[in-house]
């Protein structure tokens, strides 16, 4: 993200270059806008032979399904971030089993997405307030609008190598 005035002192910014980018940086303090990414987490909820989707009550790609996760809070860790964001989204108590991946989704979006597996959930999905609906596929059933080209990926993934057992 790029600011509009320093957030330490509220002096304007000037762009130039530190190290091989140029960054914001205070004209009057020592902030420099280094603009690293943010954490968020997406888990895999294995459930009835399936998986657990939410369907995205907001923007971006509201009404399309994706893996249940979401942004961490500051001082948790990122398994305790993928268990609270399960459970806000779809009322289910997961146990993380392992991590399968941390990518980048590149295209000016800011993030890192840690990708994690659950054990088996079980237990009725309900949708949190952040989902508009919570329901559990099967690979023969996925729906065609499912939102982030990693989440796709991840789901594509998961189901490749459950069909190779
Ligand atoms: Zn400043």
């Amino acid at each position: 993200m790029s600011y509009n005035h320093c957030p330490l002192c509220a002096n304007s910014l000037v762009v130039q270059p530190i190290g091989d980018k140029p960054r914001q940086c205070c004209s009057n303090c020592e902030f420099v806008n280094w603009n690293n990414p943010k954490p968020v987490t997406a888990v895999i909820v294995p459930m009835n032979s399936g998986i657990v989707l939410v369907k995205r009550k907001y923007e971006p790609f509201i009404g399309d399904w994706c893996l249940p996760g979401g942004f961490m809070e500051a001082c948790e860790t990122p398994i305790e971030g993928a268990i609270r964001e399960v459970f806000e989204e779809t009322g289910l108590n997961i146990e993380i089993d392992k991590l399968l991946e941390a990518n980048s989704p590149g295209r000016n979006i800011n993030v890192i997405i840690l990708f994690y597996l659950s054990k088996e959930a079980s237990g009725k999905p309900v949708a949190g307030d952040d989902a508009s609906e919570v329901k559990c596929f099967q690979f023969n059933n996925l729906p065609i609008n499912i939102a982030f080209d990693l989440h796709r990926k991840l789901i594509n993934n998961y189901f490749a190598k459950i069909k190779l057992y």
